[in-house]
């Protein structure tokens, strides 16, 4: 992990396992009546965390599993009755558990947060333990719930849909132990802000030294979830962890690395470099580029240059909505990006370089590969927002949203031409294929000439010239017109 939180290119990781596929939806399916409730609780002196995995019916066989290496901090297992349990590898089987009968185990938590394994734990500067669910559930394919029992001036932020307003009670999806997700116990600030329709966000401060800093973080991120509002007033996805964790870094950026998760829901960590003024963190795009990463499914390698350039688009347009940067900002980066994309990866198309960005860097190309995803990706979805203003009288947020009521999944893989073809359908347009189709196949970056005179924009040595033509004053209003949340936005 150490190498990652000092990386900057690219600072943005979309990752979920390719096992996830195929879940889709099944969040909604969990019942009431979930076969396994994991009630968890902490020995604090020890370091150890303490599961009960129990039974609601009988098994003849129950299996639980672990990400690969969690045997290393598994230190003991026993059954609430007198049957067989055993462990093979990464599993505990226990055969003929009946009904009410519990396999209980104990993980050494603080050992594993010190791990620093780039997939097991990461240590954080108080103490506190960051571990992968991996590491320390053992837990059935099935879905079930996990009850968090945790001890007086301990809190934590975990990383499933809670139940309850108290976040004691969590559902687990279906789908194995190996997902990339984090889960943190100790000295954690998390707070609840609410979109339109019971969406929330779940942010957690982890290991603020004040009471202050933790204050400011929270307004800091309070400012770019209501950014991310100016979209379409709800977020996304039901409910996201968002976790910022301080790190000592030389990075000039204030937040080093940033990445979105959603192996066991939608999360994204955020690692904030412990001196940065939230002068500096305001400024800065990496927050509301991974809150952006809400409004698509899990797209692949294949559908990244879609993704990335979704979020590279977004962070830009809805921070100018919001106010936190002026218009004119917004397009002298938009275009700033266009110009990277530009100097990047010439001669292969968006489709090769998504597919194997490697290969696509070995050839005689300036720049790095990955700024042609990101700019490129930004490109279509400029060039996408203004084709449906112009032709179905509509905005790219409006059919977002509507993606979000009806399909949009949060777990699994979406293939990218699906996903296209069902934002074509819901703005009943073939807007998105159509340019999906030019963009991805093109050998060099796009023309945006057309679109800028479009919007009335020149850029001049990092300048924007905005035109006073009324059409294009509207089209660009249209894109980045301030807009207020339509959400009150408050903590709990
Ligand atoms: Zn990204």
């Amino acid at each position: 992990m150490a190498a990652q939180l000092h990386s900057r290119n690219p600072r943005c990781l979309w990752r979920a396992r390719q096992f996830l596929v195929g879940v889709a939806g099944v969040l909604l399916a969990v019942s009431v009546h979930a076969a396994i409730d994991y009630r968890v609780s902490i020995d604090k002196a020890a370091g150890e965390l303490h599961v009960a995995a129990c039974a609601d019916r009988d098994y003849t066989q129950l299996q639980l599993r672990a990400q690969e290496g969690a045997s290393n901090y598994l230190l003991g297992f026993t059954r609430s009755d007198d049957g067989a349990l055993q462990r093979s590898g990464d599993r505990l089987i226990a055969r003929t558990l009946p009904a009410g009968a519990c396999i209980h185990y104990r993980v050494a938590a603080e050992r594993a947060s010190r791990s620093n394994g780039r997939d097991e734990g990461i240590q954080t500067a108080s103490g506190s333990w960051m571990i992968s669910p991996g590491v320390w559930l053992w837990r059935a394919d099935a879905a079930g719930t996990l009850t968090l029992d945790l001890p007086a001036g301990m809190q934590a932020s975990l990383p499933w849909l809670p139940r309850d307003t108290a976040r004691k009670v969590y559902a687990l999806a279906a789908g194995g132990g190996d997902w990339p997700s984090w889960a943190v116990f100790g000295d954690v600030d998390e707070r609840v802000f609410d979109g339109d329709d019971g969406t929330e966000l779940r942010i957690a401060v982890v290991d603020a030294p004040t009471r202050q800093r933790s204050d400011d973080l929270h307004g800091w991120l309070r400012e770019v979830a209501q950014a991310s509002l100016t979209a379409y007033g709800r977020f996304p996805v039901r409910s996201a962890q968002v976790l910022v964790i301080e790190i000592s870094s030389r990075s000039n950026s204030p937040v080093p690395w940033g990445q979105t998760t959603r192996g066991a829901g939608v999360a994204v960590q955020l690692f904030v470099r412990r001196d940065a003024s939230i002068r500096e963190l305001r400024a800065d795009w990496t927050a509301i580029h991974e809150f952006s990463h809400f409004f698509h499914p899990y797209l692949g390698n294949k559908g990244r240059w879609l993704s990335e350039g979704l979020a590279s688009y977004y962070q830009n347009v809805l921070r100018a909505r919001a106010g936190i940067v002026s218009e004119a900002y917004a397009w002298e980066h938009l275009d700033a990006g266009f110009g990277r994309g530009r100097n990047s990866a010439a001669g292969v198309t968006l489709a090769e370089i998504s597919k194997n960005p490697r290969k696509s860097r070995s050839r005689q190309n300036k720049g790095s590969p990955i700024m042609r995803i990101y700019w490129g990706g930004a490109a279509f979805w400029l060039e996408a927002d203004i084709a449906l203003h112009r032709e179905r009288g509509i905005g790219l947020e409006q059919v977002l949203a509507a993606y979000s009521q009806c399909c949009l999944p949060e777990a699994g893989r979406v293939d990218p031409d699906a996903f296209i073809a069902r934002l074509d359908a819901l703005s009943e347009s073939s807007v998105f294929s159509r340019l999906a189709l030019e963009h991805s196949t093109l050998r060099h970056f796009p023309n945006l000439n057309s679109s800028y005179q479009r919007l009335g924009l020149k850029v001049t040595s990092d300048r924007a010239e905005l035109s006073r033509d009324p059409d294009a004053i509207a089209l660009r209003n249209k894109i980045m017109g301030a807009r207020i949340a339509p959400t009150q936005f408050g903590a709990r």
